[in-house]
């Protein structure tokens, strides 16, 4: 065929390919539109799933009547200008594809009475094909119906799903949009059943329980944004206790748009590590806040995902804004409550109240322990080795990656086990007081030192699996594993590419080999691979990815341990070179001062 340049029909249907690929998508381009015209309400109305039809009303400022044929045009937009440049753009629309896009695969019908007109106009689009305008009655805003969605696109219409996976796929958008936007009502009705509703207060907590229910709304926590920082975050968490088993609650948004960013979903999850079990993740809500040049919006077809020009920085706001959060309001804390701030009361952070010197003087050699039975007893002894990496400092910042120097040996005196409780944590005597010893924690540094020194020492030590598993893998993560495959061999996975975006993984590292059987071996493959994917440079994402194996050969929280099992762990952690901490920066142990016992009890 000779080259030649298409109809703007064709044009049009091909644009709205990208566009508009499913119900929600449309759903998501008309209530952005409503959005960026200040309306305060928004109700949404769905038949059949969206594919039937779809209508959202709002009460923002309308289209003046003599615009209203003008807004179906192809790249017609009031948004931006000649002399805007594609940067810093604060509004959700400005390519001006949507409406042409719709009325191209639909028929549309709008109505819209401008804030400063009289009368309402109609106007029709019938899958391209235009009617004249009418004047009719209407209130204040607009209101678009689409029906018939894809009905000429007989190909897109084979890949929607049932009505009610495209209703789901609406409302989870929906009930995102929502909490992005607590100052607007939003109202999501289907086949005449109500299923979302929001007040529209500008309460943060109040668009938490329109959509997700005044009990979840209940156990969230609230971000502090710093409003006097350029960059800044404000939002909503779950606390710990209130967790899923997806990441489909997690709700992201930069100066307004509602993003997708699997970077800044990590962002929150990393934050959350340790006060979560593994593989549970929190309900959030994190408005990020940046100047607006400092985001490019136009990099995705539905605007979807953005692009930073200090992503680094935006992460570790995120992140740390999180954490800040969460290490307030952990349990631990709360015991010093009653006092003054600045203290977090009875409990302590061993490393920094230690007085080394009585310790050294109490310390006598570690008893050996039985093995017999044991979780723990093959482990060997950690060596000496060099801690240069600290994910965490003591105010649980979790940003920091890179190389520290060289720290003491902190030293951790010897302790006697006393039990478990709540299947969590290990209670002991030390000289100074008592311990309390988070057990998945601890061991997670155990089995961190442990690994790393294998991996330092280039000591291969791998598992064949008796049945190799394939692991589908997300776009993209094949990249990762193509530039790391010398590490992920060293740390002992064995690794066949298997067609465009899956492995067969024949070989586990040892220290995984138990958790490994069934379909865990690929799951733990996939975290390691998220944590590659990080980047980062020298120790970095080594050490991430050693945390991350680490974590998953560690004994978790709720896991009952016999009393021999405990003093295992422990003997193990005395040796620790960091026993502090686990890799991720979390305490492995509190501790009861007796000199606070005793002034608690009145003793003295
Ligand atoms: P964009 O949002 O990128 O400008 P659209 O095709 O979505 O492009 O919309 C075209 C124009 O129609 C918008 O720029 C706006 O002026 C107008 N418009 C669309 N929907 C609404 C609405 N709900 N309220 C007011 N104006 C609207
Ligand atoms: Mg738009």
């Amino acid at each position: 065929m000779p080259i030649r340049v298409l109809s703007d029909d064709l044009a049009s249907r091909i644009a709205a390919g990208e566009v508009i690929e499913r119900p929600a998508s449309v759903v998501k381009e008309l209530v952005e539109n409503s959005l960026d015209a200040e309306a305060t309400r928004v109700d949404v109305h769905i038949v059949g799933g969206g594919a039937q039809s779809i209508t959202v009303v709002d009460n923002g400022h309308g289209i003046p009547s003599d615009e209203l044929a003008l807004a179906f045009e192809r790249f017609a937009t009031s948004k931006i200008d000649e002399s805007s440049d594609l940067i810093a753009i604060g509004t959700l629309g400005f390519r001006g594809e949507a409406l042409p896009s719709i009325s191209s695969v639909a028929r549309v019908e709008a109505i819209s009475r401008h804030a400063e007109s009289d009368a309402g106009a109609r106007f029709l689009v019938d899958f391209g094909k235009t009617k004249p305008i009418e004047q009719v009655g209407s209130p204040q805003g607009t209101r678009i119906e689409v029906s018939g969605l894809f009905k000429n696109v007989p190909a897109r219409l084979k890949f929607l799903g049932s009505p009610g996976r495209e209703l789901s796929r609406i409302e989870s958008m929906l009930a995102s949009l929502a909490l992005v936007y607590p100052q607007v009502s939003f109202s999501l009705n289907s086949d005449g059943r109500e299923r979302l509703r929001t007040i529209g207060s500008g309460k943060l907590l109040d668009a938490v329980a329109g959509v997700y229910g005044a009990k979840i709304a209940e156990q969230m926590l609230e971000l502090e944004p710093d409003d006097s920082a350029a960059f800044s975050v404000d939002g909503l968490i779950s606390s710990p206790s209130l967790n899923r088993s997806n990441r489909t609650y997690l709700t992201i948004s930069v100066n307004g748009r509602w993003i997708q960013s699997r970077r800044l979903s990590y962002a929150i999850e990393q934050a959350y590590h340790g006060f979560m079990p593994d593989r549970r993740y929190p309900i959030a809500l994190a408005r990020i806040r940046t100047p607006l040049d400092d985001v490019d919006a136009n990099v995705h077809p539905s605007k979807a995902e953005v692009r930073f020009l200090r992503e680094d920085l935006v992460y570790s706001v995120v992140q740390r804004a999180v954490r800040g959060v969460l290490s307030v309001s952990s349990p631990v804390h709360e015991l010093g409550s009653g006092r003054a701030s600045g203290s977090i009361g009875l409990f302590r952070i061993p490393g920094a109240v230690v007085n080394r010197e009585r310790f050294n003087q109490f310390s006598i050699s570690p008893s050996t322990s039985p093995a017999g039975g044991s979780k723990f007893p093959m482990w060997p002894e950690p060596t000496a080795i060099v801690e240069q990496f600290r994910l965490a400092d003591s105010e649980g910042e979790v940003i920091s990656d890179g190389v520290q120097g060289i720290t003491p040996k902190e030293t951790l005196p010897v302790l006697r086990v006393i039990g478990q409780a709540h299947e969590t944590y290990i209670l002991a005597e030390g000289p100074e007081g008592v311990y309390l010893v988070d057990q998945h924690a601890a061991h997670e540094r155990v089995m961190f030192e442990r690994v790393r020194e294998r991996f330092e020492q280039n000591v291969i030590e791998s598992q064949p699996l008796l049945d190799p598993v394939t692991v589908d893998l997300a776009p993209g993560a094949i990249t990762t594993v193509h530039e790391h495959l010398d590490e992920l061999n060293r740390v002992g996975w064995e690794i066949e590419e298997f067609g465009a975006n899956s492995l067969i993984l024949r070989s586990v590292p040892a220290s995984l080999a138990t958790r490994a059987s069934g379909g865990g071996a690929g799951q733990i493959l996939v975290s390691v691979l998220d944590e590659l994917s990080e980047g980062g440079t020298g120790d970095a994402w080594s050490n991430r990815m050693l945390a991350t194996m680490a974590c998953h050969s560690s004994v978790r929280a709720g896991q009952i341990l016999s009393t021999e099992e405990c003093k295992d762990l422990i003997r193990q952690l005395e040796k620790a070179e960091n026993p502090n901490t686990c890799p991720h920066g979390r305490p492995t142990l509190i501790q009861l001062n007796v000199n606070d016992l005793e002034r608690e009890f009145k003793r003295r």
